[in-house]
């Protein structure tokens, strides 16, 4: 898939995403902004707003550091206004 293909399906995503949940990679060990949405994924993998593939951390677990290029992506999206859910 070509760089302008792919930019364009996150943004796609991203548009039409009015809320977000964190959920930190267990392979990355950051936290991604994950469509709501996406959470009903009955694989425990989703995908997150940057593209990024995201194997859920335990509910338990530290959220880890931000994801830089999910917030970047939403706020290109959104601008800076922003709903998150933290669980
Ligand atoms: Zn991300």
């Amino acid at each position: 898939m070509s760089r302008a293909r792919r930019q364009s399906a996150t943004s796609e995503l991203a548009r039409g995403v009015t809320a977000t949940v964190s959920v930190t990679c267990l392979s990355d060990g950051r936290a991604h902004d994950v469509p709501d949405t996406e959470l009903s994924q009955p694989s425990g993998y989703y995908s997150a707003l940057c593209g990024h593939v995201v194997a859920a951390a335990p509910m338990v677990a530290p959220e880890g550091a931000p994801c830089p290029l999910c917030a970047e992506v939403w706020d290109l999206n959104h601008g800076r206004q922003r709903r998150r859910l933290h669980f």
